[in-house]
């Protein structure tokens, strides 16, 4: 059902299908910031596995592949535990196939190694962050780059929100030979489901740590959504602007109002705007703390609320089980300790057995999609977003640089 609303969401892209490659020089932006460990193995490879349909694309028409990324945050200069070189065998793996690799992303050096890459062929350029020009978004910079090649693809969601130099910049340097890759191309589908037709009730569920980063997410969801479920720490600042007592819990005194007025706006547009009841409380932050549990507004000092109680989780289930459209972004608890993943778990739970009744979900941001696979339910979502601040900002309404560089 979801994947007919797919389709009626695909509104023009430019993508990589209506290109032939062959014997085109492809300069790539992919999103290669993968977590290493301290062996420098490549720890989890998702992002690499979500560029492999657009080089296949590219090496199956016979054309060249040049992929450009950033890795981490190098300050000055090249680091060698920034170097892209780490995670060379680990893609060569995945593609089954020979992966150059060149220390430079511009340059001599760079020059050359594109010169001697014959159709069909990989090279991956060192870490873009290595010259601090590609942050500030320096065109001489981006220009350089645009040299290396005939077509410029953007498959990189995850950066989508920043006006760097191979995010957006460079674009420029192609006029009409520009397109979103195979995972970009993805991404914006599945996000225009929820813009354009999201089936009703369509239910956000936001959770995590702070209001601070969500509450202009918040704002834009209450003119599309019939429910706004609010878990994780940021309920807490809810609840004491409201005038409950929250003990330690964690909360932003400078938000209260703020939360006031969101409370007020979901109920002039008429949007049910959920709240915990209950909660699961610690007398103090860690996974060996003694537990309690206590009405979300009646929280002792002394006790933290680091998880929804059963009433919470109870009540929240019913409304995701009742929903045909559902977007999860940010924990329902400290996940990450055991003894407070439960709420998490259950709202993932809820979520999935939605989508098998024919819901369409999607679940995005770093640390939901981390508890989502720790849950082993990456599956049984419809689409999990590998974005975090790209996301959010998309859902805000803002218009991306990464995607309105190749549109434009
Ligand atoms: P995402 O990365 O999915 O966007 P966030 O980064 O906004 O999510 O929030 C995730 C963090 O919120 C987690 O580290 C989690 O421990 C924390 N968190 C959730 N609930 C609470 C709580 N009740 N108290 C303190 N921290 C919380
Ligand atoms: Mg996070």
């Amino acid at each position: 059902m979801y994947h007919q609303r797919i389709r009626n969401s695909f509104t023009c892209l430019k993508t990589i299908e209506n290109i032939n490659f062959s014997g085109l020089r492809a300069i790539v932006r992919v999103d290669f910031n993968v977590p290493l460990d301290l062996d420098f193995n490549v720890a989890d490879d998702t992002r690499l596995r979500g560029a492999i349909p657009t080089i296949q694309k590219i090496t199956a028409d016979k054309g060249k592949v040049i992929l450009m990324s950033h890795l981490g945050r190098p300050k000055n200069g090249p680091e060698d535990k920034f170097s892209l070189k780490h995670i060379v065998n680990h893609l060569s793996v995945l593609l089954g196939q020979k992966i150059h690799f060149v220390t430079d992303c511009i340059g001599d050096k760079a020059d050359e190694a594109i010169n001697n890459l014959s159709d069909g062929e990989i090279l991956l350029l060192e870490n873009l962050r290595f010259y601090p020009e590609e942050k500030t978004g320096d065109v001489d910079f981006a220009k350089a780059l645009s040299a290396h090649a005939d077509v410029y693809i953007n498959d990189a969601f995850g950066t989508a929100h920043r006006a760097h130099a191979s995010t957006s910049v460079i674009a420029q340097f192609f006029t009409d030979k520009k397109a979103f890759g195979a995972l970009m191309t993805k991404e914006i589908t599945n996000l225009n489901v929820l813009e354009q037709n999201a089936e009703k009730p369509y239910t956000a569920i936001i959770g995590g740590a702070k209001i601070s980063g969500k509450i202009d997410i918040l704002n834009e969801l209450m003119a599309k959504t019939d429910n706004i479920i609010i878990g994780g720490g940021m309920a807490f600042t809810f609840i004491k602007a409201m005038g409950g007592k929250i003990g330690d819990s964690l909360v932003e005194e400078d938000k209260l109002e703020l939360a006031l007025k969101t409370i007020a706006k979901a109920k002039e547009l008429g949007v049910n705007l959920i709240l915990p009841s209950d909660a699961k409380l610690a007398d103090s932050f860690s996974n060996d703390a003694a537990v309690e549990y206590s009405k979300i507004d009646e929280i002792p000092d002394g006790w933290l609320g680091l998880d929804l109680g059963e009433e919470s989780i109870k009540r929240f289930k019913e409304v995701i089980a009742e929903s045909k459209t559902i977007l999860w972004n940010g924990p329902m608890g400290v996940f990450e300790f055991s003894n407070y993943a439960e709420g998490t778990k259950q709202i993932a739970l809820a979520i999935a057995d939605s989508t098998a009744n024919g819901a369409y979900s999607l679940v995005g941001g770093g640390d939901s999609v981390a508890a989502i696979n720790h849950f082993y339910l990456t599956d049984k979502i419809s689409y999990v977003s590998t974005g975090g601040g790209a996301l959010l900002e998309y859902i805000e309404g803002k218009e991306l640089p990464g995607i309105k560089a190749i549109n434009d």
